[in-house]
């Protein structure tokens, strides 16, 4: 025991060493406008319940419900027989919504990624990712063992590079797959992919394309299923994910896309077969967020979020994208200031996670600010000030 006790040490020790140490905050109340921790009360601009849904009571209605129908647990995997009402129900309202023959239910979103991607790709195909991407992107493209590429952030002519390189020359191999995968608003930038470029770009190439919506489900186009749907792009993308945990208010992930797409995801995706199914209460849950989203109290959600972002750009002067930005980073660079800001900023009550390597790059941390429609013009207006204070008022995309 003591060589493993040593190695968990000393490693645990370099993690300090270089300012990445992490540890859990324990919150004693739901997810809102305030939290608490350790007796403390704080102004959250921290999570990704971009419209306050995780604590809203339709949605804990929706989940009480099906918990007194169906109970807490749902005993087995989808195929054996976990797959209840309340799965069914949320994938038909997901598919309804997106526009898509079907939609299939994981139980994360990273289990998502990662039984998609590593069903649809063997080791003789190319997967393609924007240098940005989440990390369950990553690890689910080394799982399928295809060969990987990464593109600049957003750079289309460095993926028509690769994409070149894929489909002409020596590396042709009959039938070989090509996959391209980004996310439609990027989770530690905020900033949004050109989805309409990069649709024309796969079809000249005959590249397929898969887009994670995880942070604009709930938030763009006119129903407010994504920004494929804003781009008016949904039909030519192949497979749409995005996740139940965020502006959906709830938790697990989903796929959207062909009936065969998704019949295929049943019979392969093993992060899907070789789990119990999501529980009932989230799964009801999401369908009543779903249907919340599309009424006119989820428009009025929106758009009171919206009003809160344009209001801390106007302070901040960040107005650079085209479309509102829930997610608002602020560089710091080293790690060890970005601790030190949060930290300061939690000495006055607001709560603004520092994000570091290996969330993103070593030498770009940061201070990652959220908005939500839980937000009050007050709340913004405080934490405008602090940042004035701190001189940390120049946010970059
Ligand atoms: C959060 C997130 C995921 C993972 O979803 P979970 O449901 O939290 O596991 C996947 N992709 C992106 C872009 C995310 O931000």
């Amino acid at each position: 025991m003591s060589s493993f006790d040593d190695d968990l040490s000393q490693r645990l020790e370099a993690i300090r060493a270089q300012n990445l140490y992490r540890e859990l905050r324990r919150v004693d109340s739901a997810q809102g406008r305030v939290i608490k921790i350790h007796g403390d009360s704080f102004l959250n601009f921290s999570s990704n319940d971009y419209l306050g849904l995780a604590n809203d009571p339709r949605l804990k209605e929706a989940a009480v419900e099906a918990i007194a129908t169906f109970g807490v647990g749902s005993g087995a995997s989808r195929l054996i027989c976990g797959s209840l009402a309340p799965h069914h129900e949320c994938e038909e309202a997901l598919a309804t919504w997106k526009g898509t023959e079907a939609a299939l239910v994981f139980s994360t979103g990273y289990a998502t990624a990662v039984g998609t991607i590593s069903a649809l790709l063997e080791k003789d195909d190319i997967i393609i990712l924007d240098k940005l991407v989440h990390a369950s992107i990553v690890d689910a493209a080394r799982l399928s063992g295809a060969k990987l590429r990464i593109f600049a952030h957003n750079d289309l002519n460095d993926l028509e590079k690769i994409l070149r390189w894929a489909v002409e020359g020596k590396n042709t191999i009959v039938n070989r797959r090509v996959l391209i995968v980004t996310e439609s608003v990027f989770s530690m930038d905020g900033d949004f992919a050109p989805l309409a470029e990069l649709v024309e770009l796969k079809d000249r190439f005959g590249a397929w394309l898969m887009v994670d919506e995880a942070h604009a489900t709930g938030l763009y186009g006119p129903k407010r299923s994504g920004l494929a749907e804003e781009k008016n792009v949904r039909g030519r993308i192949e497979v749409q994910m995005g996740t139940l945990g965020k502006a959906l208010g709830s938790s697990g992930g989903y796929i959207c896309g062909s009936r065969k797409l998704i019949d295929f995801l049943i019979n392969k995706a093993r992060s899907f077969i070789f789990s119990t199914a999501p529980n009932p209460a989230a799964a009801a849950a999401a369908s009543a967020a779903i249907r919340l989203v599309n009424s006119p109290a989820g428009t009025e959600k929106c758009h009171h979020l919206f009003e809160r972002i344009s209001q801390l750009n106007s302070v901040l002067k960040t107005q650079r994208s085209e479309l509102p930005q829930a997610i608002i980073p602020v560089i710091v660079g080293d790690e060890t200031t970005a601790v030190n800001a949060a930290a300061r900023l939690r000495e006055k009550n607001i709560f603004v996670p520092a994000i570091r390597f290996p969330t993103v790059a070593r030498g770009e941390a940061r201070l990652r600010i959220t908005l939500t429609a839980a937000h009050t013009q007050e709340d913004v207006a405080t934490l405008c000030d602090a940042l004035r204070e701190f001189q940390l008022n120049d946010p970059t995309p």
